[in-house]
């Protein structure tokens, strides 16, 4: 079985590359670099060594590739609020171009197709906590709107290829994850807090830190991605972990599990940044039998792990 990732060299698509060369797949990971890091490319080697293989390519481009696939994991986006913000014509490109090529690719190999979609689709919401039926209160035309509107359309785009072309398309909604392998400078709260707590600089909140988001962590997520694209689920569907908190909570507990001494610094809330989050999981937990298993301490533990390795090993920030 030959599977096409798009964005896997990033902090998702690698770990979704890593679960799919551990269950015997063959892999091409297609990437452009925007925000991955070639690093990953290496760990997945060293795992699955010739079943993986790299297209180094810009998907918002034709995407070429010889010989049979059996399926399409369209993750190919920036993601962290930093970076789309840095980037905001290649995040609209790569959710609509970029959806367009990879589904056409699904289409002509007569492959499985898989879109990570996004909570960003619900907004600022006005439900809470969020069913995939709530459609959403998204600004068109605010900073974040490249990133959540590039999503709705890729969700209506697969959406209609599905209808109108009858390809096997899978739609997950992904909710906060954080875990190993995230960019230090991701811009993230997780990533952030963790840096700035391991090496003793303030921790910044924004706003009044009252916000409140749902962590959860990356293998119960790339578990809940692999049902979602081996069922027979075409509606989009929430993965994530519903235990919310406050982000100033976030950054206390980071505090004390870190055992660092580091301030908490307010600074000005981003525009538009979403006021409440938290998945409603019905529909996971009914039609794929799954539900988040690793409790917050523990998915914090393995990545503080992580952080620690990489900053005493000096890793650069960048990509
Ligand atoms: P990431 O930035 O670590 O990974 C994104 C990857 O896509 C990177 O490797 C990047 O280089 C690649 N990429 C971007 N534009 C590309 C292009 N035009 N052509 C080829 N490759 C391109 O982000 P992530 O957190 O791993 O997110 C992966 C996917 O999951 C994204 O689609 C994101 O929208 C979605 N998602 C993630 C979260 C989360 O909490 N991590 C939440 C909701 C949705
Ligand atoms: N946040 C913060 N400090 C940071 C980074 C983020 O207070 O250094 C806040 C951000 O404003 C948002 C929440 O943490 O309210 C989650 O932000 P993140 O960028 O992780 O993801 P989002 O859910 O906004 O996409």
């Amino acid at each position: 079985m030959r599977i096409v990732v798009t964005g896997g060299a990033g902090f998702i698509g690698s770990h979704l590359c890593d679960a799919l060369l551990d269950r015997g797949k063959e892999v091409l990971c297609v990437d452009n670099f925007l925000t991955g890091r070639r690093a990953h490319i290496e760990e997945m080697r060293a795992r699955g060594g010739s079943r993986l293989s790299l297209l180094e390519h810009d998907v918002s481009e034709t995407i070429t590739i010889d010989g049979p696939v059996d399926a399409v994991y369209h993750l190919a986006s920036p993601a962290s609020p930093i970076d789309y913000l840095t980037f905001p014509i290649p995040t609209l490109k790569v959710g609509s171009l970029g959806t367009h090529n990879a589904l056409g690719l699904a289409l002509a190999k007569n492959a499985r197709f898989f879109l990570a979609s996004t909570s960003e689709v619900y907004g600022d919401p006005e439900i809470h906590p969020q069913p995939e039926s709530y459609w959403g209160n998204v600004n068109p035309i605010g900073p974040r709107g490249v990133y959540d509107e590039a999503k709705r359309f890729a969700e209506a785009l697969t959406m209609a290829y599905h209808r109108s072309h009858g390809v096997n398309t899978h739609i997950v909604r992904i909710f906060n994850t954080y875990g190993p392998r995230m960019r230090l400078a991701d811009g993230r709260a997780v990533p952030a807090f963790l840096c700035q707590a391991l090496k003793g600089e303030p921790l910044t909140v924004y706003g009044d830190g009252s916000q409140t988001r749902s962590f959860c962590f990356y293998s119960d997520l790339i578990e809940g991605l692999i049902r979602l694209m081996e069922s027979e689920v075409h509606d989009p569907v929430n993965i994530g972990n519903p235990a919310e908190m406050t982000i100033m909570e976030l950054a206390e507990r980071i505090k004390e599990i870190t055992g660092s001494f580091s301030p908490i610094e307010c600074h000005p809330l981003p525009v538009d940044d979403p006021k409440v989050r938290q998945p409603d999981i019905t529909r996971a937990k009914k039609l794929l039998g799954w539900e988040p298993k690793v409790s917050f301490e523990d998915g914090i533990q393995a990545t503080i792990e992580d952080f620690r390795r990489r900053l005493d090993a000096d890793e650069e920030s960048g990509p």
